[in-house]
């Protein structure tokens, strides 16, 4: 879970980066950085939110027509400032690299690197390794007097050593800007244009408040260049039967005002709520008044209230400067947390039947304490509409969904959830409704990996387990 921008623009872009970067402080708030260049890089980062780690001072400093910016929430590494990015290397040239994902065999990458390249990483950040690995695979194709043909070369390495998630910006000093997305382009990233600026982002709500023209997505397996003269390059060097977005995006992560692989987040969202509330239909619930948990659930409420013919009000307000739950350490922390965040507006619920929607279920503490918040407010019944099907398994690829044994689903029947989170009916999406849904009749292939345990990458049984482990280690020790 992070976001991306990068930007070769004409002054410097600094500006620019720190604004598209708020625009993406939902896809994480652990850390934040900048790089940018002219004579030299200029590299900014620091922990917690943009606003935190940038002030006027710093931001005078990163000088440089060509720019960089992440930020993260840790999938892997401890979280701890030398995981935050971007990072850089100095060999065979100045390359600046941030990315958006996780890598799966990230382990083997780095015992690689370090034993047969003799490259000494300074985090467990795993986009160091993807920028090692490109910087040895850059120095053996340099023969070319073509600069693009040698990168072009160098990212198929990548492509061929890297495996799982990356979408990835970078600079190569004194020769331009560059993004690749992972052949199966699981995570986003697109590309847009203003004049003779170019940029890249991890979500299209960036260029709206840059005020750039979305062109179009990166292609899963293509590598753009923008060479030093602003010409653009581009090329497709991986191509996979077919591709496989995140299909969490659209269910929760992504901003609702952004466009990803050609589908709208709020449009994809209100199909979800067409798709449940159907399931709702089937099991015959007739509640009285239809509640959103905000903010991501709203569109699919909705939805859910006009297939049910039923008033959609809100009935809980969320309090926007309470810390996200689910970053919580401990199960009681989150439990209070939750409490804190959200609270009912009585005259909406009292004796009233209440369907609440939510985008989804991990471990149960929220949808539990929000049965109990609409039960205290004196509702007659509640029941809990959930706009994705049971998580069940973990994300590799980058969102922040640590290991099975977390997963309410992954040990309890559906029947078992309602009991334990004490909910009158329990009614989830379906896998079939969730594709559909998202697709919205664009697109049938998704990575589904947390619901079905299908990994587009096909990994080992061996792999998901080391990651597990790690998870778990890291874990204790945050
Ligand atoms: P839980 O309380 O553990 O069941 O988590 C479910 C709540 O967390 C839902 O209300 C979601 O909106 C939110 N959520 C789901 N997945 C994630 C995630 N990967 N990171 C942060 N929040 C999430």
């Amino acid at each position: 879970m992070c976001g991306v921008i990068g930007i070769y623009g004409n002054d410097n872009v600094v500006y620019e980066i720190y604004e598209g970067l708020i625009a993406l402080q939902h896809r994480g708030q652990d850390s934040a950085g900048i790089i940018t260049y002219n004579e030299m890089f200029h590299l900014k980062k620091g922990m917690g939110l943009v606003n935190n780690v940038f002030n006027e001072k710093n931001i005078a400093r990163l000088q440089g027509n060509i720019g960089i910016g992440h930020v993260r929430y840790p999938t892997s590494g401890f979280g701890s400032l030398e995981d935050a990015q971007p990072f850089y290397i100095n060999y065979p040239f100045g390359i600046a690299m941030a990315h958006n994902g996780n890598i799966t065999n990230y382990y083997e990458l780095r015992e690689l690197l370090e034993k047969k390249f003799f490259r000494k990483l300074t985090s467990y950040s795993d986009v160091e390794v993807i920028l090692n690995m490109l910087g040895v695979a850059l120095e053996k194709h340099l023969k070319s007097n073509n600069f693009f043909k040698s990168l072009c070369l160098a990212t198929k390495e990548v492509f061929k050593y890297v495996k799982g998630s990356y979408s990835v910006v970078g600079i190569i000093a004194d020769y331009g800007i560059f993004a690749f997305r992972d052949p199966y382009g699981i995570k986003p990233l697109s590309f847009g244009k203003k004049n003779n600026c170019y940029a890249f982002a991890s979500e299209s709500v960036v260029f709206d408040m840059l005020d750039y023209s979305f062109v179009r997505d990166v292609y899963p397996g293509e590598l753009i260049f923008i060479d030093k003269n602003k010409k653009f390059h581009s090329k497709r060097l991986k191509r996979e039967k077919y591709s496989y977005p995140c299909i969490f995006e659209y269910v929760y992560f992504a901003r609702p005002d952004s466009i990803i692989d050609g589908i709208g987040v709020y449009e994809a969202r209100l199909r979800l709520g067409e798709e449940l509330g159907k399931e709702c239909l089937k099991e015959n619930l007739k509640p009285d008044v239809v509640i959103p948990v905000p903010d991501t659930a709203r569109a699919a409420a909705f939805s859910v209230s006009k297939v049910l013919k039923v008033d959609c009000k809100e009935g809980l307000i969320k309090n926007r400067y309470i810390p996200r739950t689910f970053i919580m350490p401990t199960q009681k922390e989150r439990e209070i947390k939750v409490k804190q965040k959200l609270n009912p507006i009585k005259s909406e619920i009292e004796n009233k039947k209440v369907l609440v929607v939510d985008d989804s279920i991990v471990r149960g503490t929220t949808s539990k304490e929000i049965v109990a918040l609409l039960r205290k407010a004196k509702a007659k019944e509640v029941y809990l509409a959930i706009t994705c099907p049971p998580l069940r398994f973990p994300c590799v690829y980058g969102i922040d969904m640590m290991t099975r044994g977390e997963f309410i689903a992954k040990k309890y029947s559906i029947e078992k959830i309602r009991m334990m989170i004490g909910a009158d009916k329990l009614i989830y999406q379906t896998i079939e409704g969730l594709i559909k849904a998202v697709g919205g009749g664009k697109r049938e292939h998704f990575c589904t990996a947390c619901f079905t345990g299908i990994y587009p990458t096909k990994i080992k049984k061996k792999e998901l387990e080391k990651i597990e482990k790690e998870r778990i280690k890291q874990k204790i020790t945050l």
